[in-house]
């Protein structure tokens, strides 16, 4: 029987979740709470619509015309938290030779995740702060389990791009940008990094779901702080890219 997992949302057409067109499936459920999480309403594990991935397939196939150039990302939430259903998914995408991608901040201890990883085609990885004090504070988790990943995507020579939110205050801060640099540098299955710049237009669901949201006093970024931040990463021969939204 085909495996069942709760969906978020779908974005059939997506340009910015992976290489070409993307069709990208946003699963249910995460454990992180980033302050700047632009979709809170996919922490819980029991929201969502139930699909098959059977009827997933299905879908993506009717679009598999726009996807000759991308392919698949399976997106959150954390998709590693339905990490039954995500793998059934990569497996059956492969099997209809569709590319597939993972969108992760690695937020879980990599027994739960290995197959997956050595499965799909690429990652893209969320790295929230590389320094672990700010992590916790930033996600109220370590940074452990998504360092364990990224070490792990290098040694099995995976395909990767890093994602990385740049929150004024926070992760906007040159020695932390010079640190991530430092430390990417020396990983090979880095293809580039992309900066994400922090905005302000999930702020409504907070209020719509009654959760306090600590960011609302916090600015939006700017162009002149992304090009400062892409300057830094790239004096470490870090290929960056940026993007107009939060991740
Ligand atoms: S930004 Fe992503 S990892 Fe962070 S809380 Fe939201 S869904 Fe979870």
């Amino acid at each position: 029987m085909s495996v069942i997992g709760r969906i978020h949302s779908v974005e059939t057409l997506a340009a910015l979740d992976g290489p070409g067109l993307r069709y990208a499936l946003f699963l249910q459920g995460c454990k992180m709470r980033c302050l700047y999480c632009h979709n809170p309403d996919s922490w819980s594990t029991h929201r969502g619509e139930q699909k098959s991935v059977d009827s997933i397939i299905k879908d993506v196939l009717s679009y598999r015309s726009f996807l000759t150039n991308g392919g698949l990302t399976i997106s959150g939430g954390e998709p590693l938290l339905q990490n039954e259903f995500t793998l059934a998914l990569i497996k059956e995408a492969k099997k209809n030779s569709i590319h597939t991608a993972l969108d992760t901040a690695g937020s879980v201890p990599l027994e739960l995740s290995k197959e997956i990883l050595d499965e799909v085609d690429m990652v893209l990885l969320d790295i929230k702060s590389i320094e672990k004090e700010q992590h916790i504070k930033l996600t109220c988790q370590s940074n452990d389990n998504t360092l364990d990943t990224l070490n792990y995507l290098e040694s099995i020579h995976k395909r990767v791009w890093i994602r990385h939110v740049l929150v004024p205050g926070i992760t906007q801060n040159d020695a932390l940008l010079h640190r991530l640099g430092k430390f990417l540098s020396s990983y090979s299955c880095i293809e580039t990094v992309d900066l994400l710049p922090f905005h302000q237009l999930g702020s409504y669901k907070y209020k719509e779901l009654g959760i306090p949201y600590a960011l609302k006093e916090t600015k939006e970024s700017s162009m002149r702080e992304l090009h400062h931040a892409q300057h830094i990463l790239e004096m470490y021969k870090i290929n960056v890219t940026k993007e107009e939204r939060v991740g």
